[in-house]
């Protein structure tokens, strides 16, 4: 037994945080040097992450990350569940590539994986035993890695078929519109390919399918721009809830990076758009953060015919929402409910055993700086390397004990 001394720990109900002392598990022959009583004074408890967009690319892809490499990484990051997207090889689109995702995913026990299909059109027929099976449904309004887009009209009849079959299982849009990216893509860069008018165009159509669907759960991830805030922000839709990436509000189309490594979808925008989408955020109108985790090789990135869109992130979410609480841009409140409470009311997981006795204990007053040795993803590079961040992530404790440690 550890004893974690006089520790600021959340309190869900109250919102703050109460002093007081906790007893973990924790196996001493993997941690050494640990002591037996710890002293937090400066320490503090909160809910682990759930990240409810990665894409761990196994099957098909294990060359840039697999279930395991990416479920070490979002352990380490101090992040619990995950849920994984649809463009693997095969897609995750029918009952049996479903199953076989979910057999490769027990397989670890670092983290909860929560699985997504993609709603393509092809499997629309199938739709009352996927939704038997499945976490949540991906909707790629346009193409983007692994094409599995979707027109309307399919997507108009995948959902009469969920309302019939009340399901409640979450529907999570990459909101682009295809026609916006058709007449823009002779354009001569990524931005410009991809504008926040197709994201907005996309947006839109999403809104109008969360009031034709009242009963069903629409989700929108990845919000990348200022334009798409003043659009959601008249919407006023009950059924609709919305998440940003960390590289939204820590990077812009500017950052010094090689332009490759930042190209992903929706594309980096300006600082007016991550000040926005940070305001956004703090007051709670985007509820979520997610990651994205769209990992690819080094190698890959380097390679200027290739240039896959994407970036990893599992490992960094936990930590940017710490170090904007650090350095006063979000409270706690708002960083919890990001991270852990809205994702976890969405996938209804608030008593689900994995979480119970399950936090993270973090340091705000400590720096974090990201380097290559500090990445867990397989794809051994970060958005973030060469950043140094406000706060770490020391201790993740899984039903009462401790799992990982970050030195
Ligand atoms: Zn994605």
């Amino acid at each position: 037994m550890i004893n974690l001394e006089n520790i600021r720990f959340w309190d869900i109900t109250k919102k703050e945080f109460k002093r007081k002392d906790i007893e973990i598990e924790a196996d001493i022959s993997k941690f050494k040097d640990l002591n037996k009583h710890i002293d937090c004074q400066n320490f503090y408890g909160i809910p682990a992450g759930i990240d409810i967009h990665v894409h761990f690319r196994q099957p098909g892809y294990e060359h840039k990350e697999d279930i395991e490499s990416g479920c070490k990484a979002a352990l380490h990051g101090g992040t619990l569940a995950v849920l994984d997207m649809p463009n693997t090889n095969p897609i995750t689109d029918s009952v049996e590539t479903l199953l076989q995702k979910k057999r490769i995913a027990s397989k670890q026990n670092y983290v909860k994986v929560l699985v997504a299909v993609a709603l393509t059109g092809k499997n629309l027929s199938q739709i009352k035993v996927l939704d038997e099976n499945c976490d949540a449904y991906k909707v790629f309004m346009a193409e983007s890695f692994g094409n599995l887009s979707i027109t309307s009209e399919d997507i108009e009849s995948a959902l009469n078929k969920l309302e019939n079959y009340e399901s409640i299982k979450p529907i999570i849009f990459h909101a682009e519109d295809p026609e916006i990216l058709e007449q823009h893509k002779h354009r001569d860069n990524h931005y410009r390919q991809r504008p926040p008018e197709a994201e907005a165009s996309g947006i839109q159509k999403v809104l109008q399918w969360a009031k034709d669907y009242s009963k069903l759960k629409f989700h929108i991830t990845h919000l990348s721009s200022h334009l798409s805030l003043k659009i959601l922000e008249i919407s006023n839709i009950k059924n609709l809830t919305t998440d940003t990436c960390p590289r939204y509000l820590m990077l812009t189309k500017t950052s010094e990076m090689l332009e490759c490594f930042k190209k992903v979808n929706p594309p980096l925008r300006d600082s007016l758009d991550s000040a926005k989408l940070l305001e956004a955020l703090a007051k709670g109108q985007i509820e979520m953060l997610s990651s994205d985790h769209s990992p690819h090789t080094i190698q890959e990135k380097t390679d200027p015919q290739l240039c896959p869109s994407g970036m990893p992130g599992v490992q960094e979410i936990v930590l940017t929402a710490l170090h904007l609480v650090a350095i006063h841009e979000i409270d706690w409140e708002r960083a919890i409910e990001a991270l852990n409470l809205f994702p976890s009311r969405l996938f209804n997981l608030e008593d689900d055993e994995w979480f119970s006795d399950s936090f993270i204990i973090v340091d705000p007053e400590k720096f974090t700086t990201i380097s290559k040795e500090w990445v867990k993803s397989k794809s051994g590079w970060s958005p973030l390397e060469g950043k140094t961040l406000k706060g770490k992530i020391d201790y993740i404790i899984k039903n009462g004990e401790l799992v990982a440690r970050n030195l």
